[in-house]
């Protein structure tokens, strides 16, 4: 279980030994940052029949409760044929009104083992409007002794009448040098802007290398116009080609504004840059990023091209200014 979750954890535990549980849990947290692995204990506890405190030395969060891996609830449930639990899965990236329904029925239909019925919505993000319409009605009225959980990413992306209805809780990962610590990371490779998201670059040597020359090839092309095809075809190549486009970006404006102290070379060098073209060029990445949260891989293709179109037309602006 990733540290930072404790926290959660003895919030969750707090409301299972008082027997007040929200009926609906929506939990969010950007990608890495455990809320699957929240999810799974959080219903594993709620179904063990004998759950056990936590002996391990850390509690300063508060006492935390863990299922006893023994009983025939838990044993049922890691073999996943538990049938009082019903986890949620998409199809072809979206979440459809059938696959809602299905939870509804489930509700339905008295407890076989234990008392309460878990749902696990694990994507809730990507639920068509239908699905999340059929949702609303097993929200507003919940059947005795349900509890579903809803997992996001984006929770900008599901519908308010949703979140209104859903207990939040909210994973908030550290980032910097205390997220290095959390992951084994040397501090070497960290700075105080590292996060969650550059955990690739941070735990594989060679994401990491590919991530310089992705970063080396940007620069030279935004102060010297030089390697535009390769940084098309880098960003195309990698899973992570956008976010390593504003990645590249942030670095280069915090040099380009000097609010680093470390006096690496890339930075310096992003100092012949203009602070409002990386301005520009910073809002037309995460413009995209944001469009490319819901579109399909060939799509992504499409407007990745048109973002480096866009950053060719700001660099040629700026040169018609000097
Ligand atoms: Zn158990």
């Amino acid at each position: 279980m990733k540290s930072w979750l404790a926290k959660e954890q003895a919030l969750f535990s707090q409301h299972i030994t008082a027997g007040n549980l929200p009926h609906a849990i929506l939990i969010s947290g950007v990608k890495g940052s455990g809320k699957e692995e929240l999810a799974n204990w959080l219903i594993q506890v709620i179904q063990c029949n004998q759950v056990v405190q936590d002996n391990s030395p850390d509690q300063s969060q508060g006492n935390i409760l863990q299922p006893c891996h023994q009983c025939k609830h838990c044993k049922l449930l890691l073999k996943n044929n538990y049938p009082d639990h019903s986890t949620v899965v998409a199809e072809k990236n979206l979440l459809g009104v059938d696959s809602v329904r299905k939870v509804s029925a489930f509700f339905e239909r008295t407890a076989q083992i234990g008392t309460i019925k878990t749902v696990l919505i694990p994507q809730a993000d990507i639920m068509t409007v239908a699905a999340a319409n059929a949702l609303l009605k097993t929200l507003e009225e919940p059947s005795d002794n349900s509890i579903i959980v809803l997992l996001s990413g984006e929770r900008d992306t599901l519908l308010p009448t949703i979140i209104s209805r859903c207990r939040l809780f909210e994973i908030r990962p550290p980032s910097g040098d205390i997220l290095a610590q959390h992951i084994n990371v040397s501090a070497n490779n960290t700075n105080a802007f590292t996060n969650l998201s550059h955990l690739p670059e941070l735990s594989s040597a060679d994401v990491a290398q590919e991530y310089e020359t992705f970063e080396r090839t940007f620069f030279n092309y935004i102060t010297k116009g030089e390697g535009r095809s390769q940084i098309v075809k880098m960003s195309l190549a990698s899973p992570y080609g956008l976010r390593w486009l504003e990645k590249a970006t942030t670095h280069a404006m915090r040099g380009a504004n000097g609010w680093s102290n470390q006096a690496d070379s890339t930075e310096s060098f992003s100092t012949l840059l203009n602070k409002d073209t990386l301005w520009h060029i910073y809002n037309k990445i995460t413009a995209t990023i944001n469009k490319s949260k819901t579109l399909s891989q060939v799509n992504i293709q499409f407007i990745l091209e048109k973002l480096i179109v866009d950053i060719d037309n700001i660099l040629i602006h700026e040169k018609s200014q000097e």
